[in-house]
């Protein structure tokens, strides 16, 4: 593979249009050390399907909280078997016990923030900082924020390039591949979860309701904080 050296905005410019394939296949022959972080959303799911079945050699890893919903687990064994591929789990430095004993017990209910910088955020931007870019799964229409978001940009939280290669599909676009392409999906998404996370901080939501309405439901919080650039302070995730 080739060296982390590209122009990004050009490469922003010239991949707007390109199929999320295309993007993936361009991200694995110009960035050396790339991974994709997958939270095993709809979305995430495309993306680990379209890597698969092109035998693209990223590396893969998923956030591991320790509280993940049982029906989440159970879709991360269905991907690997399916596709014979690794998704490597990352853990916070605490296990929920230890975390509980040093900040007390459910942090999540006291402080969703500091339970999503302890569990998330910190393990994330370790092992990020293994690679030269990573690959999410947001799309431009999950939230204001996010419609700024470009094809490849500067990930100025964690200093390192970002490639979105879903940006620009639409939530049916996402659904159209997972059926034409029998992608596993979380069951959860049947049962009222659009937006799935933590399963102390996640809850079914209504029909018609914002897809994210049911994370953190009650608090102030909307974002777990891993996608937030310094700079534009947009966030994603
Ligand atoms: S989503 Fe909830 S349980 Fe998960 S890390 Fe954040 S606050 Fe903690």
């Amino acid at each position: 593979m080739a060296d982390t050296v590209i122009d990004v905005p050009t490469a922003a410019q010239a991949l707007e249009t390109s199929s999320p394939a295309e993007i993936l296949g361009w991200a694995s022959r110009y960035l050396s050390k790339l991974t994709f972080a997958t939270g095993f959303g709809a979305e995430g799911c495309v993306i680990i399907d379209l890597i698969a079945r092109n035998h693209l050699p990223i590396d893969l890893f998923t956030l591991d909280t320790g509280v993940l919903f049982p029906e989440t687990y159970a879709l991360w064994e269905r991907l690997q078997n399916k596709y014979r591929i690794e998704i490597r789990a990352v853990r916070p430095a605490q296990t929920i016990p230890e975390q509980a004993l040093v900040h007390g017990a459910t942090l999540w209910d006291r402080e969703p923030d500091r339970c999503c910088e302890l569990r998330k955020v910190l393990p994330l931007r370790h092992e990020l900082a293994k690679f030269d870019a990573w690959i999410t799964a947001i799309r431009r229409d999950q939230t204001a924020q996010r419609a700024y978001a470009r094809v490849v940009e500067h990930d100025t939280k964690f200093q390192l390039v970002k490639v979105n290669p879903l940006v620009t599909w639409s939530h049916d676009d996402v659904w159209a591949h997972i059926y034409a392409n029998d992608v596993p999906y979380n069951v959860l998404h049947e049962r009222g979860f659009p937006s799935i996370g933590c399963q102390p901080c996640t809850v079914a939501v209504a029909r018609g309701e914002d897809p994210r309405s049911g994370r953190w439901r009650g608090k102030a919080k909307t974002e777990c904080g891993l996608h937030v650039n310094e700079d534009k302070k947009t966030d994603a995730a």
